[in-house]
C-alpha cells in the first residue's frame, strides 16, 4: 500500500521509507515538514492486526507535543490511568498511584 494518492506518484520523491508504523509515520511527517518529498510505503491495507495503541506513555506524550500533535491528541476521547495493580503470585497487590 502506498500512503499517497495514485495522482501524485508521477512526483519524483527526495525519500522512500519502508514501513508506517510510528517510527516511519513521524520521521515522514517531520521531513515533509522541511520540504523534503516523502514517498511512505506500507505492506498493509489495514489495520487489521493485533492493536498496538491501548496505552501512550509519558515519554511518547512528549515526543508529540515537541512535534505539536499532543494537543490534537489530547482532544480525542481517552481514559487517564491514575493508578494501576499489579498481583503477584503471593496474592499480594503492588498498587502505583498517580501514575497520569
Ligand atoms: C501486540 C502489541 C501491542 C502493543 N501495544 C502498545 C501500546 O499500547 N502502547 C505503545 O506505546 N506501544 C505498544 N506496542 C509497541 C509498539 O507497537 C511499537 O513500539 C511500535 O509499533 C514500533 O514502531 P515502529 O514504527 O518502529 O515499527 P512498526 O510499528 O512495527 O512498524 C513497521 C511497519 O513497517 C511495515 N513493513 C514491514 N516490512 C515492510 C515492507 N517490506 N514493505 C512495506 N512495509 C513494511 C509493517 O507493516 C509496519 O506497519 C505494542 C506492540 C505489540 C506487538
Amino acid at each position: 500500500m502506498v500512503a499517497q494518492s495514485a495522482g501524485s506518484l508521477s512526483t519524483t520523491p527526495d525519500c522512500v521509507i519502508v514501513g508506517a508504523g510510528p517510527a516511519g509515520m513521524v520521521l515522514g511527517l517531520l521531513l515533509a515538514r522541511r520540504g523534503v518529498r516523502v514517498r511512505l510505503l506500507e505492506l498493509h491495507g489495514d489495520f487489521e492486526r493485533d492493536f498496538r495503541g491501548d496505552t501512550i506513555h509519558p515519554s511518547t506524550m512528549e515526543m508529540l507535543h515537541r512535534i505539536g500533535l499532543a494537543e490534537d491528541l489530547h482532544r480525542l476521547r481517552h481514559g487517564k490511568l491514575r493508578v494501576m495493580r499489579f498481583v503477584t503470585p503471593s496474592a499480594r497487590g503492588i498498587s502505583c498511584s498517580s501514575v497520569a
